[in-house]
């Protein structure tokens, strides 16, 4: 088996040890890709202390027996967690631990009706997260990728931003440059907000025109080999005035200085802190209304969350997004973000695109 699956799944082994759970059923397509390598679209997979299986419809036995690492595809035509089901029973499995919140109410039901009496079922939160949140050396390369794509694209889109573009065609431009450069796509819809659409920190792009004297914010990352890429630039077009010039100074202060702070030990909620602390030094602390950043992987967002108060310390192999912003509503907003990886020796930025080119003229 290939050497990072059987790693995952070790790890994950001793994990389920130390809880005393002797099964644990993993129904997350993102987890089952990351313990098996399998992205189809469907499937369910159960791992035991020596034992792997995959549960997979006809559409995929074939791309699973050609994808998967360290499990057994089984076939199923009748539904998989039916089949899931019959095995446990057979097995006389006694105790179950289940991702609870990736198995909806009605499939939960109908999988405890169909698994009958003495089975103790066992709700499991981001276990297999947990793991995917410390990546190895191939998964910082993907995102590594991701994040030079990301970075080109954006300073090559940046040279069609002017008056009178639309927020849709440069939302447009960016997906279809990422392709054009080898991406898998977007990881998630890339944001294009201009004037006072800036305000809104998750604004889609519209078909609103760019005007001379506003304020643009782009949200964009490219996703490749299955791992994604997050970064925000904010640009101006025209020549700012000493108000904008301030605002978007203390959100590049506050994102720098957070980011730098990034180093394995510190706790997560620390990080928050210092990007909070920075904006409450320039007056803009009760502008910033989202938490500083999230881990990237094989999802835009995963653990570890970069919040108040969040005690959970970094480690070297974090890949987090470091993202204060400041939204003054009805005028406009700021965000500066890079992904940033927690190396041994530090923070190193993966998102590289010029923050100090953002004076659009
Ligand atoms: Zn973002
Ligand atoms: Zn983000």
């Amino acid at each position: 088996m290939s050497s990072a699956h059987a790693k995952r799944q070790n790890a994950l082994r001793a994990m389920l040890e130390e809880r005393r759970l002797p099964v644990l059923l993993v129904t997350s397509l993102t987890n089952i890709a990351y313990l098996t390598g399998f992205r189809g679209t469907a499937g369910a997979a159960l791992f035991k202390s020596r034992e792997g299986i995959l549960w997979v419809d006809p559409r995929y036995t074939l791309q699973a027996q050609e994808e998967a690492r360290g499990v057994d595809v089984i076939e199923e035509r009748k539904g998989l967690l039916k089949a899931v089901a019959a095995w446990l029973k057979t097995h006389k499995v006694r105790q179950l631990g289940y991702e609870e919140t990736h198995l909806n109410c009605a499939d939960f039901s109908r999988l405890r009706q169909d698994a009958g009496r003495g089975i103790e079922f066992c709700p499991v939160t981001g276990l297999v997260e947990m793991l995917r949140a410390v990546k190895d050396p191939n998964e910082v390369a993907q995102i590594r990728g991701a994040g030079r794509i990301t970075a080109e694209v954006f300073e090559k889109v940046l040279k069609i931003v002017k008056p009178g573009v639309s927020e849709r065609d440069l939302g447009a431009e960016i997906e279809y440059l990422m392709r054009k450069k080898g991406a898998e796509g977007a990881a998630f819809e890339t944001i294009v907000a201009s004037g006072a659409r800036a305000a809104l920190p998750h604004a889609r792009p519209s078909p609103k025109l760019l005007r001379e004297n506003e304020l643009v914010i782009f949200d964009l990352g490219a996703i490749l080999g299955n791992y994604a890429a997050d970064m925000t630039r904010t640009v101006y077009l025209g020549q700012p005035s000493r108000r904008v010039r301030g605002l978007f100074s203390a959100v590049v202060e506050a994102q720098e200085k957070a980011a730098k702070s990034a180093f394995p030990g510190v706790r997560a909620g620390d990080v928050d802190a210092v990007a909070r602390r920075t904006l409450a030094g320039h007056g803009f602390a009760r502008f910033f209304t989202h938490s500083t950043g999230h881990g990237v992987g094989m999802e835009t967002h995963e653990m570890p969350r970069l919040a108040r108060g969040e005690k959970v310390r970094l480690q070297a192999g974090h890949v987090v997004t470091v993202e204060p912003g400041v939204y003054l509503e009805g005028w406009g907003g700021v965000r500066i973000e890079d992904t940033i990886l927690v190396g041994p020796a530090g923070p190193e930025v993966l998102t590289p695109a010029a923050k100090d080119r953002w004076i659009v003229e």
